[in-house]
């Protein structure tokens, strides 16, 4: 069962949603600008309210420009999938219930704090997480 309150997983949810609306909006601006031809021509094919997967469709594209914003619309994606699964906000390292104060400030959080910060001190070499 969830640890998670129904109002809550809903907070979440929305936050997912208003988050990757955002990223696709950048993501399309973003591709408007490109020189390329083919780029303009993505940026008709990512809407607001996309059911198929825009992450997967962009990851291919070998566009750096836009790789940071589509690799966070990819963990909003499987955000909302493991949240229709019924498998968000656990730790996937120690399978405990993440704090919803945490997912709350990090939504596509897939750590709990404490895993994360072991994670972290591991991977440090690897630069900064973006969140
Ligand atoms: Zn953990």
């Amino acid at each position: 069962m969830n640890h998670l309150k129904h109002s809550e997983i809903a907070h979440l949810d929305r936050a997912l949603d208003s988050r990757g609306r955002e990223l696709r909006q950048e993501i399309r601006e973003l591709l408007l600008q490109s020189d390329h031809e083919h780029h303009r021509d993505l940026a008709g094919m990512v809407s607001d309210e996309g059911d198929e997967s825009v992450a997967n469709m962009l990851a291919d594209l070998d566009a750096a420009f836009i790789d940071r914003h589509v690799r966070e619309l990819r963990e909003v994606e499987n955000a909302k999938r493991r949240l229709a699964a019924g498998t968000y906000g656990f730790c996937v390292q120690c399978s405990r219930g993440i704090d919803f104060e945490r997912l709350a400030a990090y939504p596509t959080a897939t750590r709990c704090f404490n895993c994360e910060a072991q994670h972290e001190k591991t991977y440090a070499h690897e630069g900064t997480p973006t969140l």
